[in-house]
């Protein structure tokens, strides 16, 4: 197995990419922590089918965009699981609209989800990652940082952004063996792309030379490679996960 006896924290893992990584993740060996907003029923299920796959799994609440409450879930995690290896910076939320159109508001809430969350687990992870001389962050971007999409500037910049914070940590951290890389999705069926309107969807999939959205299974295999020690001196690199689509 991939990840024996490593730990995980996965953020945002009640559905969705999340929820496929956290079990592809316990499938590989690996103990995991992950957390949502509130203690639901989609929280109670992911704690239980990632147990029933034999490893160490507990869900907490925690809205990761607020430093305050990163801080202490990963000052939780550490006194639970007693170290984290590996930090996947998962939630992320989209409020879409033409720039012309879209608030301020709409703006800060999107950056402040998608960029605030990685910088505030990021700031939470480090000393101790630094203190054990080991450490693997995969942030979750999307093809849309790359490429750019109609009604989705507030959604793209955060993700460029995200970009941008991770090749800077890559080289601030590398000297202490942490790596720190970034999938970046093409279109994923989840919660997340369910509202997107059928016709929508159809242009979308003929967009990808694959002709079909990914899985949320295929996003969580690049994660366990980049995760694990398969690739020890792989850092600061952008890995899409698209089907070829030609923009991204
Ligand atoms: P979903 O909306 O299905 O799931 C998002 C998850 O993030 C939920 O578990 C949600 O939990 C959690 N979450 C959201 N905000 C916070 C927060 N502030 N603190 C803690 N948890 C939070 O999204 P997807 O699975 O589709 O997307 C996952 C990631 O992949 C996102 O970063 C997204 O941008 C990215 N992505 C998705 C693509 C797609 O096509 N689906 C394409 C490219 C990238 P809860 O509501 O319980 O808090």
């Amino acid at each position: 197995m991939l990840l024996e006896n490593k730990t995980a924290i996965v953020t945002g893992a009640t559905r969705g990419i999340g929820r496929a990584i956290a079990i592809r993740f316990a499938k590989e060996g690996c103990n995991v922590a992950f957390c949502g907003r509130s203690r639901g029923e989609k929280m109670i299920a992911v704690e239980q089918e990632l147990t029933a796959l034999g490893v160490k799994a507990k869900g907490y609440v925690a809205d990761v965009a607020d430093m305050e409450q990163a801080q202490a879930f990963v000052k939780e995690v550490l006194a639970d699981f007693g170290k984290v290896d590996i930090l996947v910076n998962n939630a992320g939320i989209t409020d879409d609209s033409a720039v012309k159109r879209m608030t301020e508001e709409q703006m800060d809430r999107v950056m402040h989800t998608n960029l605030g969350s990685v910088f505030c687990m990021t700031k939470a992870i480090q000393p101790s990652m630094w203190k054990q001389g080991y450490g693997s962050i995969v942030n979750i971007g999307s093809v849309v940082g790359i490429a750019g999409n109609y009604n989705q500037a507030n959604y793209a910049a955060s993700k460029a952004a995200i970009i941008g914070f991770s090749k800077s940590c890559a080289k601030e951290f590398a000297a202490r063996n942490i790596r720190v890389n970034v999938v970046a999705p093409g279109f994923v069926e989840t919660e997340m792309t369910a509202e997107v309107p059928e016709e929508l969807m159809k242009t979308w999939c003929q967009r990808i030379p694959m002709k079909r959205p990914g899985t949320p299974d295929e996003v969580a295999q690049a994660c366990v490679f980049l995760a694990s020690d398969m690739c020890p001196y792989i850092t600061s690199v952008v890995l899409p996960i698209c089907g070829g689509m030609e923009d991204a």
